[in-house]
């Protein structure tokens, strides 16, 4: 038997149980063949055969259309902040909207593609000045004319900021979706690109998920490095060099587990659940608050604070010994943080809120 404890974590997150196990069965040979999946040959039959169900089963889950290419790529969701430049600048203007640390962090590593000379970098608007706590208008968006594309990011995972519909703008829309992707039903032809770091709601870290339009991959640059060429990987099949084999791998897995839990339609109406409960039981007291605007609250990542910042470390000590971990807010943000992925059950945020209901009436 094994001890597995309520998992709060923002990233890497928590892995459904079932997953981990079904990888432990398969560790040491993988079905009779002798050898674990991370000792294989990455052209072997056996491990295309693995990769090939794993982006067929990503395709199903998302409904995503033939005229996209899926890649699985590495350097994490922080080297397509690069690489999004490089591939789709092409002496245009890049749009981006910033509503948090992590769009942030995206426009600013844009901005050195504009100094090489590849196009123009745009911030059309900021959420700096609430704190990062709304959305600007869309009517305050100061667009370009016939920008390359429109970059943001659907779920601030720091700010537990959320943008649940995707704008409505003339460029292809580019988002990052680390933090959200699978959480819920979206429309994916609304989409240029889509990528996510794959240590969320996909499977380890190591793994960064590229979903990308076939009319939009050849406009990379001259200096765009191969690994990071889009239309260079997609050719290969993401095997321009050696791929990270076992996370995507335990990836496939995550898939098969997430389409026996009804899909992304039905692990959506528990996520949904999993945040009301939580935004309930600190929307109902006066000891904990939320500051993000009701309509962009994230169902995936919940941000909290005490009203008396004093206890926030009795609050983490207290909690950890209840068996509750990870739930330090980061520094940026202060206080505490829920992140609450697919793999995270209702029962644990239940466990969360009567531990947080029991330390109220013992602190407040
Ligand atoms: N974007 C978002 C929304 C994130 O949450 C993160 C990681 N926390 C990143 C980008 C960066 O991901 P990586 O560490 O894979 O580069």
């Amino acid at each position: 038997d094994f001890h597995r404890l309520p998992n709060f974590c923002a990233g890497p997150a928590t892995m459904p149980t079932e997953v981990l196990t079904l990888a432990q069965s398969e560790l040491l040979d993988w079905q009779g063949r002798g050898m674990s999946v991370m000792e294989m040959s990455h052209r072997s039959a056996d491990y295309m055969a693995i990769t090939a169900k794993a982006e067929t089963k990503l395709r199903g889950l998302m409904d995503i259309p033939d005229n996209y290419k899926v890649l699985f790529l590495q350097g994490g969701a922080s080297l397509q902040f690069s690489a999004i430049p490089l591939n789709l600048l092409n002496n245009q203007a890049g749009d981006y909207l910033t509503t948090g640390a992590w769009s942030g962090k995206a426009v600013k590593e844009a901005k050195r593609y504009e100094k090489l000379g590849l196009g123009r970098i745009a911030e059309v608007a900021t959420g700096k000045g609430s704190n990062f706590t709304d959305v600007p208008a869309q009517s305050e968006w100061q667009l370009s004319d016939n920008a390359a594309y429109f970059h943001y990011c659907a779920n601030e995972t720091i700010h537990g900021l959320q943008i649940f519909d995707a704008p409505k703008v003339d460029a292809p829309l580019i988002a990052d979706m680390s933090s959200s992707i699978l959480s819920e039903r979206i429309n994916v032809s609304d989409f240029g690109m889509i990528y996510a770091g794959a240590q969320k709601n996909i499977g380890p870290a190591g793994l960064v998920i590229v979903i990308i339009r076939e009319d939009l991959l050849d406009n990379a640059s001259e200096w765009c490095p191969m690994l990071m060429n889009y239309a260079h990987q997609a050719e290969k099949e993401s095997m321009s060099n050696t791929p990270a084999t076992y996370a995507w791998y335990l990836s496939g897995l995550v898939f098969d587990w997430l389409e026996e839990q009804g899909g992304v339609d039905a692990i959506g109406k528990i996520n949904r659940q999993k945040a009301e409960l939580l935004y309930a039981t600190i929307d109902n007291s006066s000891f904990y608050a939320n500051p993000v605007a009701k309509a962009h609250r994230s169902i995936m990542n919940i941000p909290f604070t005490l009203a008396d910042s004093s206890l926030d470390k009795l609050f983490l000590t207290e909690s950890e010994k209840a068996g509750l971990l990870n739930l330090k807010g980061h520094r940026d943000v202060g206080g505490m943080r829920a992140s609450i992925y697919n793999a995270v059950p209702l029962d644990w945020v239940q466990q969360l809120v009567d531990f947080m209901q029991d330390f109220e009436k013992k602190h407040a």
